[in-house]
């Protein structure tokens, strides 16, 4: 453990792998003997394009990505898929499925709605998405919808899928941001995932889209080519000047998860942290989980102390005592734990045990 490192539980930009910082430190100035540093070489160079086919590569392999579909590496973080997804993929009059199980499922919804008509199949709004609701009960009823859309992990109130929708007939979109390669999907399932990377796959600035090629090819002509899926699929992410240092990252990230036995090797540790965290939460009464055990994150854990004073001086406790970044999201309150790929699991350790000692102080 490097000392000058705290254990980061910031939701995003998130922590990323102290060996992973330290390879980028030592290969910061001169990448791989070329005398330049890999983001002061061309996007269009040998080293640069090594770098983004092998990234494109290892996510293939670690999530087990078939060549129907396309991996790009896009800009203007998931926000901008918001409005991609049904710019690209919507076509006139058909409606648009969205589950709304939280602020960025909202978000989505509010740009969807600028292109086709959207159908609300469900919404967790009335229970402060406390909950996701068996899709075996939600509002399916629509004619021949363009795509059904999801938030696979609700970063904000710390809610999680963890049994996707099975529509077959219907493309099943899903923003991953806080939850890719923290656990094994079934991409097969999926017309279209994206994820910012700066949760689980390394810093801010880049978005991986995979898409399936079929669904690529529909975008209608009115769409602008910076804002057409085709047109990164056919460049190969490098239609204009990639985020490539972002590129860079995600990449030494993806092989660190390659070494810590691929995506099956991590879920195991998310498992055991998660279970770790939400057990300390629930072993008395003075922490309380806010939402419903069975739709619990492994990602974010939420939860609250007896009043607000009381989770004021948690936080400020913790951060001195090395453990950043615990504030729930402000249209939320309380404490909000990040536990992604990168936190180790003695970082959820350190924190369960201060939370016993506060407990005790001040129970
Ligand atoms: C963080 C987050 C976003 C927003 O990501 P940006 O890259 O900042 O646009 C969208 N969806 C989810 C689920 C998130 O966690």
């Amino acid at each position: 453990m490097n000392p000058h490192r705290v254990f980061n539980f910031n939701p995003g930009p998130a922590t990323i792998p102290t060996e992973v910082m330290e390879q980028a430190r030592d290969q910061f100035l001169d990448y791989q003997g070329c005398g330049m540093g890999i983001m002061e070489c061309s996007h269009r160079g040998r080293e640069f394009n090594q770098v983004r086919e092998s990234a494109e590569e290892n996510l293939r392999q670690l999530m087990g990505i078939s060549d129907d579909y396309a991996v790009l590496f896009l800009q203007g973080g998931a926000s901008l898929q918001f409005s991609m997804v049904p710019m690209n993929l919507a076509s006139g009059q058909q409606p648009l499925l969205y589950a709304d199980t939280g602020s960025w499922a909202a978000k989505a919804v509010k740009e969807a709605k600028l292109f086709a008509p959207v159908q609300v199949v469900y919404s967790g709004k009335a229970q402060n998405y406390a909950r996701i609701e068996d899709c075996e009960s939600w509002e399916m009823g629509a004619d021949d919808p363009g795509y059904l859309y999801v938030c696979s992990n609700n970063t904000i109130f710390g809610t999680q899928f963890h049994r996707f929708p099975e529509y077959p007939e219907i493309p099943l979109v899903a923003d991953m941001s806080s939850d890719i390669a923290s656990r094994l999907v079934d991409v097969n399932r999926f017309g279209l995932i994206f994820a910012g990377a700066q949760k689980n796959l390394g810093p801010a600035g880049v978005t991986i889209v995979i898409i399936r090629k079929d669904l690529a090819a529909r975008s209608r002509d009115k769409v602008p080519t910076m804002l057409k899926y085709s047109t990164h699929i056919e460049k190969e992410s490098c239609f204009n000047t990639p985020p490539t240092f972002s590129i860079y990252m995600v990449g030494l990230v993806l092989e660190w998860i390659k070494k810590r036995g691929g995506i099956a090797g991590v879920e195991a540790d998310n498992d055991h942290k998660a279970a770790l965290l939400y057990r300390a939460i629930d072993e008395g009464d003075f922490y309380r989980g806010t939402v419903d055990p069975a739709c619990r994150s492994k990602m974010n854990a939420t939860f609250r102390l007896p009043d607000e004073s009381l989770e004021a001086e948690f936080i400020r406790q913790a951060t001195a005592a090395g453990l950043v970044g615990l504030k729930g999201h402000r249209s939320v309150g309380g404490i909000r734990a990040s536990i992604y790929n990168a936190m180790p699991a003695a970082g959820v350790e350190t924190l369960i045990e201060f939370m016993r000692e506060f407990a005790k102080a001040n129970g």
